[in-house]
């Protein structure tokens, strides 16, 4: 292990994650390096460093301890370092395989589309994970907002966010443009731009699998492969085809098809622990989760389709404020606010934090410290209830007090054991 990432030694007092048969072994003070985000990151940061430090402590006393460790991506890094992404910070994750972020600025012009995106591509963290779940009294443009409970597993790495892009006019576009004409037959208006959507078995089949490995470590029942395999039958119609087959053969003793379950021995009743795994048509998912949210329990879906469907189904539970995510591979872990850097509220305390405290749920649940995991979600849920909440849900919710982002912290630690 190196002595220090990004010029900062590495914390003596703990020990990092590793990693045995695919899963976390972790130290009762695992080091976490952190990346406190841009903007709006410093403040939502502070506050839920409290949060997670309180619910440890709550659940453990002083037997387990998380060993924070900065590392730096974004404008602090390119103050630092004169680099957006250091490669230090990228190594830091590595080395310690669980990591927490703020949001980070997209730089304009940096020769970096995305800095999430490259960290995704740089750790290959294949799967996007979005649980979105409904917390009472959080406003919500909709009529049952509690009969959503469910888990988007996102594909990553490739569809059309591979960036196989080519520009209109440009030679690679024309060249293209013609090869497709003489060689296949396929009209393409001279004045297109092009853009290739790659979807693989390999990309497909391993998130599948972690999908219904998910569903079947959580006693979820359904897994729903999202695609629009009826217009784009040899990428996302392979993508639900791969993932039957995916399913068939490695999860043959607990899964069972849509067909099957109305057969004999099931007719219609699925017996405790298997698992239903169906598919629907993405246009028609958008209708069902607003008419039969409760139907759903873990999506598993394409990278276009997984970013829409994500923020729909956020925004049916009350938005982005509240809506936690992380970035997974077989091997690391990033969890991070779903939202942006939201600049205009920066070093305000006011934002919601929300979004981070719910990813540190989702990283304390990844360690296995699921107590530290339940206290913080308790300590959310009866502070929303007590309708004391930061500014964007105050301004939808009558009757509310408006508290700033490190208010909120606190009033969630008061009610750890709600
Ligand atoms: P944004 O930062 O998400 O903010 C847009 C609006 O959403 C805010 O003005 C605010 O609305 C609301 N909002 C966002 N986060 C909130 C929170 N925690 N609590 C309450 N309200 C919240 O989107 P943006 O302005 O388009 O993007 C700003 C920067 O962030 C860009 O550089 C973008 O590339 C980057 N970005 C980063 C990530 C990431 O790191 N994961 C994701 C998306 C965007 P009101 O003004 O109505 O209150």
């Amino acid at each position: 292990m190196a002595a220090s990432y990004n010029g900062n030694p590495v914390p003596a007092d703990g020990r990092a994650i590793t990693l045995e048969n695919g899963r976390f072994q972790v130290p009762e003070r695992p080091i976490i390096p952190f990346i406190e985000g841009d903007g709006t990151g410093a403040d939502i940061w502070a506050a839920s460093r409290r949060v997670f430090d309180a619910a440890v402590h709550c659940a453990y006393g002083g037997k387990r301890q998380v060993v924070w460790y900065e590392i730096y991506a974004g404008e602090k890094a390119y103050q630092k370092f004169n680099q957006w992404l250091p490669e230090d910070t990228v190594a830091a994750v590595r080395q310690f395989r669980v990591a927490i972020k703020g949001p980070l600025t997209t730089p304009v012009g940096g020769g970096i589309r995305s800095l999430n995106v490259a960290l995704r591509q740089l750790l290959d963290l294949y799967a996007c994970v979005r649980p979105v779940r409904y917390y009472a009294g959080v406003p919500s443009p909709v009529k049952h907002p509690e009969q959503m409970n469910l888990i988007i597993y996102r594909e990553n790495t490739e569809d059309v966010y591979a960036g196989i892009e080519f520009r209109e006019g440009t030679p690679e576009a024309k060249e293209l443009i013609e090869l497709l004409g003489t060689k296949y037959g396929k009209k393409i208006r001279p004045d297109s731009g092009i853009g290739i959507k790659p979807i693989s078995k390999f990309a497909t089949q391993r998130l599948v699998r972690k999908a219904i490995q998910h569903a079947r470590d959580h006693g979820r029942s359904v897994v729903t492969l999202v695609h629009k395999g009826n217009i784009q039958k040899f990428t996302e119609g392979a993508f639900r085809d791969w993932g039957y087959q995916l399913a068939q053969e490695e999860f043959g003793q607990i899964c069972v098809s849509e067909e099957d379950l109305y057969q004999a021995p099931y007719h219609g009743t699925l017996p405790a622990g298997k698992i239903l795994v169906n598919d629907r048509i993405a246009d028609s998912m958008f209708q069902q989760v607003l008419t039969r949210a409760q139907e759903y329990q873990v999506v598993c879906t394409p990278n276009l389709n997984g970013d829409y469907l994500s923020d729909a189904c956020a925004a049916q539970v009350g938005g982005l404020g509240l809506a936690p995510g992380a970035n997974i591979s077989d091997e690391y872990a990033v969890f991070e606010a779903t939202h942006g850097t939201a600049p205009k509220y920066a070093g305000k305390d006011v934002i919601n934090p929300g979004s981070v405290i719910l990813s540190g749920v989702m990283m304390f649940e990844a360690m296995g410290w699921e107590e530290a995991a339940r206290l913080i979600e308790n300590g959310l849920a009866a502070t929303i209830s007590q309708k004391r909440v930061t500014y964007d849900l105050e301004r939808l919710m009558p009757g509310a007090t408006k508290l700033k982002t490190s208010e909120f912290a606190s009033a969630i630690i008061e009610n750890l054991q709600a």
